[in-house]
């Protein structure tokens, strides 16, 4: 039996996988999304442990573009996103405003994926591991057994692990693909948060940017408007997550908690709990410069997400609509 027209399975539920499926979704097709994650957001990430909540990943975006700036708007109205600040403190402590303003999710930052997710047919915990050409579509494969089919494939995961998953079946994707695919490159992040007893000595407006190295960057998600409790949010600079990437998450939540009560001159309160993510893939360095890349025409299998055009949070975003536009025949 032929593959539904206008079905396509979209493999990742960070902003870009699940702006697509709105935008497919909205004009008619049947969209199924699959992310390995517990929740949606990939790398807009929110953590509760001990009574605080932990922006891991991004911590806030900005908006250049008029396509992104109508979308902010309208999570401006359901109350999923909040302005933060116009500026960060420096690494000596002064806040310095440029006028730009810096949004957040309202509860985290992934306040901002549940509102997209919330009409669309998600299936989370299911990580994706074989494609197949089948019945003149795709058919994807995750670990559960579950299988999901479309006249279409989306892949927004970060590029190398959508090119393994691509070839993972009886499908080769030509040489010039690939290689245009495999010069995409990410920085690794070590990310560290830890429950405080008190009041951070984070200067207004609870986020420090530092970057550099042993630091990126440091916030505090009271501060930020996103935790009831006290705590900080400590990210590690590329090289530094690079060197220490396998070190155990006992030694890396010591280290980077020294390095920032250094850098802040004392924590202001005791620390009470930690946890560690690291982001293998977190900001793309090398990218490609068209919004999206169709690989295949013929059942269309597209690759998305921050590493086609400007990248961060807006460019992950406007590169799942750019997928979207494809799909639907729209020049975008
Ligand atoms: C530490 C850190 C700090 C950052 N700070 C900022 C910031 O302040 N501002 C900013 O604008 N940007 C920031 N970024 C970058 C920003 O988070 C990303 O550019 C953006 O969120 C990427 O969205 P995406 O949809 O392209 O990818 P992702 O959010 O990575 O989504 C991809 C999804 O694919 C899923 N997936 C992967 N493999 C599979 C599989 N086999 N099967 C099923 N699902 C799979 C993942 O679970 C993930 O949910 C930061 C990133 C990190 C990591």
């Amino acid at each position: 039996m032929a593959v539904e027209a206008n079905s396509c399975v979209v493999v990742g539920a960070g902003i870009s996988g699940l702006l697509a499926a709105h935008e497919l979704q909205n004009s008619g097709w049947r969209v199924t999304v699959l992310d390995k994650g517990r929740g949606v957001g990939g790398r807009m990430a929110t953590r509760r442990a001990g009574g605080g909540t932990f922006d891991h990943g991004a911590q806030f975006f900005t908006v250049r573009g008029e396509r992104f700036e109508k979308l902010v708007e309208e999570w401006m109205e359901t109350g999923a996103v909040r302005e933060w600040t116009r500026g960060f403190a420096s690494p000596d402590g002064e806040q310095s405003e440029d006028g730009h303003p810096r949004y957040r999710g309202a509860s985290g930052m992934t306040s901002i994926p549940k509102h997209l997710a919330r009409d669309l047919d998600v299936h989370t915990s299911e990580r994706a591991v074989e494609v197949n050409l089948r019945a003149g579509g795709w058919e994807v494969t995750c670990e559960s057994g579950r299988t999901a089919s479309g006249a279409a494939l989306l892949l927004t995961a970060p590029v190398p692990q959508s090119l393994t998953l691509a070839e993972s079946g009886g499908f080769a994707l030509t040489e010039e693909i690939r290689t245009q695919l495999e010069g995409i490159s990410y920085d690794p992040c070590v990310a560290v948060m830890a429950l405080l007893d008190g009041l951070a000595a984070v200067p207004e407006p609870g986020g420090m940017q530092i970057r550099g190295e042993p630091l990126d960057w440091i916030s505090d998600n009271q501060i930020k408007g996103i935790s009831e409790a006290p705590g900080i949010t400590i990210h590690a600079g590329p090289k530094w997550s690079r060197e220490h990437y396998e070190d155990p998450d006992t030694s890396l939540a010591s280290t980077l908690l020294s390095f920032a009560e250094e850098q802040l001159g004392g924590l202001g309160a005791r620390v009470l709990e930690t946890s560690v993510a690291c982001w293998r893939y977190s900001w793309v360095t090398d990218s490609h410069p068209e919004p999206c890349l169709v690989a295949n025409e013929h059942p269309p299998l597209l690759f998305a997400g921050d590493a086609f055009g400007p990248g961060k949070v807006e460019g992950a975003a406007l590169s799942g609509l750019a997928a979207a536009d494809r799909l639907l025949g729209r020049d975008g």
